[in-house]
Order: structure tokens, then C-alpha cells, then sequence
């Protein structure tokens, strides 16, 4: 008896120490039903550009938080396209740049804005008012890489705000040589495992991806601020 309880005791220090090891915005996430992917499949990579300073706004505006979160329908649906990837080439896994993004993050973005008229600066980043997908941990960024990790080329960096990033032009784009084949084929590649594991893509960004429309993802859970 006497062992057990103090089995327990250590059980319970040590999940509490567990606890204060992760960060004020990864324990959010976890109180709100978010997943860490990489539990669920490790050969999934994460790189959050915006735990770093190399993103748009050149700043970390993620601290601490390291680890890519999505709603448990989400994280199982980019498990079965990093899985329909590896059929198709072993060598491939899925690298994250973002997942689950807090709206307080939105704000900061929108307010980087703020030298664009008010109408102009929703081609760059999403109302904080409306919301965007990640704000509901419903939407994912990312590319493809190879075995070394490294990124396939997809003809722009993540974020980059220009017309070679949108899908809707990437004909028009490779007229004008401003994209190669191999880009095309990359991002199609892209394309293909997260539109057959259930995700749908945008017109704008070819690292987007949603797990649901805004508004049902909105009314089914809510923001995380
Ligand atoms: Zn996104």
C-alpha cells in the first residue's frame, strides 16, 4: 500500500513537472482538444516559421511553442496524406510551418498591416473580426521534403506575398517562366495527398490548406485566442 501511494505521488510530481515544462500557448491548445501531430505520426516534420524570425514579420510572436497542433479531424486527415505521400515516395514526408495559430497572433499580424488601406490588407492576412482557419485549429501550412528534410522547390518561400504563390495563376506563371515544370509538379504532388485525405486548397497560398470551411469550423469550435 505504502509503495502505491508513493508510486503515485512520484506519477503525480511528474506529470505536474510535465505540465509546467510546456508553454503557455502549447497548454491552451491542449485544454482546448488540440493534438500534437507528431504524436499521432512521428515522421511528420514541424518547422513553425513563426516560433522563428524568419517569417514576414521578421519576429518570433510564437515564444516557446515549438510543436504543431491541430483539432484531433484535422491532425487524422494530415496523417493519411503524409501517408498517401510516403506510398507514392518513401523518401517524401509532409514539413509544417504552421498549424493551430492563436487569434491573438492573427491580431499582431493584422496589425502589421496597418500601412495598407483597410480593404487591401486582407490579400496578406486574414480580418482578425472573421478569423482565419488556424484560428480554429482547422487549417495547416506546409510543404514536402525530402530525406534530408529539406524543402522541394515550389518556386517561392512560404509566405511570400506575389503572384508565382497562387494557384489560380500558376498557368499564366509558367507561361511567363516565372515558374518551372518542377515547381508545378512539386506542388501538384502537394495537392493531390491533402485534396484525397480530405483537405481543401485556396487560391492564393500553395502552402494552405483547410480541414473545413471557416464557418463550420467557427460554429463547431470556436476561436482560440
Ligand atoms: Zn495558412
Amino acid at each position: 500500500m505504502r509503495f502505491c501511494l508513493t508510486l503515485y505521488f512520484l506519477l503525480l510530481f511528474f506529470s505536474a513537472n510535465a505540465q509546467t515544462k510546456m508553454g503557455k500557448l502549447e497548454q491552451k491548445f491542449v485544454a482546448r482538444g488540440l493534438v500534437d501531430v507528431q504524436k499521432l505520426d512521428p515522421t511528420l516534420q514541424v518547422e513553425l516559421k513563426y516560433s522563428t524570425t524568419d517569417n514576414f514579420v521578421k519576429e518570433d510572436v510564437y515564444g516557446d511553442l515549438e510543436r504543431a497542433y491541430l483539432q484531433p479531424m484535422a491532425a487524422q486527415k494530415l496523417v493519411k496524406a503524409n501517408q498517401l505521400l510516403q506510398k507514392i515516395n518513401p523518401n517524401y514526408h509532409l514539413l509544417i510551418y504552421d498549424a493551430a495559430r492563436p487569434r491573438s497572433v492573427t491580431i499582431i499580424f493584422w496589425n502589421r498591416m496597418s500601412h495598407l488601406p483597410y480593404n487591401r490588407r486582407e490579400d496578406f492576412v486574414a480580418d482578425p473580426k472573421q478569423g482565419s482557419i488556424h484560428n480554429f485549429g482547422c487549417a495547416v501550412d506546409l510543404t514536402i521534403a525530402n530525406q534530408n528534410n529539406e524543402p522541394l522547390d515550389m518556386g517561392t518561400i512560404f509566405d511570400f506575398f506575389g503572384q508565382q504563390a497562387e494557384p489560380r495563376r500558376e498557368a499564366q506563371m509558367r507561361k511567363e517562366r516565372r515558374l518551372t515544370e518542377q515547381h508545378l509538379t512539386n506542388r501538384r504532388l502537394l495537392r493531390k495527398v491533402m485534396i484525397e485525405a480530405g483537405f481543401t486548397s485556396i487560391q492564393t497560398e500553395w502552402w494552405h490548406y483547410n480541414a473545413m470551411p471557416r464557418a463550420k469550423a467557427k460554429a463547431k469550435y470556436g476561436f482560440i485566442e
